[in-house]
């Protein structure tokens, strides 16, 4: 641990376990929208639906940026900001454990990400992007760009689970996760193990 090195972060096996305990992670055989299968699934908003296990989650996630000199020199004037529904309670743990000003959250609009109206540009304080789970990076991509358009810096970004397959940072800032999970995906039905061994499937939605 740097820094101080008095506020310990749980360790990635303490982190799935949450994730088992309240079935946010979940082994099986899935077929995702795209056509692709894998073993593995995970439903975030089950763990976040505890009250006491998103906290735990929110303020581990906020200990990694706490550290970050950028982050700490700016407290409290920092905006959180979700990508997404999933990364509204990601979103107002953290800003509660950093004691960030704002908190701020994209939705998609006929097929747009974007915020709500009337969101000007400079009201932005520096953004720290969280999200509950990072699959292939391009929530967070869109929402970097969206943060850029509107003249804000990005000086954070992070999730509670982050796909190894997705990239490790959004324009040179490093992107921070409890998990790195190396989630493989099988393209079709033939390749998949799953399948071969005859274990039922389960079509998962995003
Ligand atoms: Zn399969």
């Amino acid at each position: 641990m740097a820094g101080q090195g008095v506020q310990l972060i749980p360790s990635q096996e303490e982190i799935m376990q949450i994730l088992k305990r309240t079935g946010a992670f979940r082994e099986g055989h899935f077929v995702y929208p795209n056509g692709k299968h894998t073993a593995h699934y995970f439903q975030m908003p089950l763990a976040f639906r505890y009250y006491d296990t998103a906290r735990v989650l929110a303020v581990a996630l906020s200990r990694k940026f706490r550290v970050e000199r950028d982050v700490a020199s700016q407290l409290p004037k920092v905006a959180i900001i979700s990508p997404s529904s999933g990364g509204i309670p990601v979103a107002f743990g953290v800003r509660d454990a950093l004691s960030a000003e704002q908190i701020y959250w994209a939705e998609q609009e006929t097929g747009k990400r974007m915020f709500r109206q009337y969101i000007n540009q400079g009201e932005i304080n520096p953004c720290i992007i969280v999200d509950d789970i990072i699959r292939s990076g391009h929530a967070i991509e869109e929402t970097v760009e969206l943060v850029k358009s509107l003249g804000a810096p990005i000086i954070g970004c992070g999730a509670i689970v982050r796909f190894t397959s997705a990239p490790d940072n959004v324009d040179g800032v490093p992107i921070k996760s409890l998990v790195e999970f190396d989630e493989h995906f099988f393209d079709t039905a033939a390749e998949c193990v799953e399948c071969k061994a005859g274990a039922t499937e389960e079509h998962v939605r995003f």
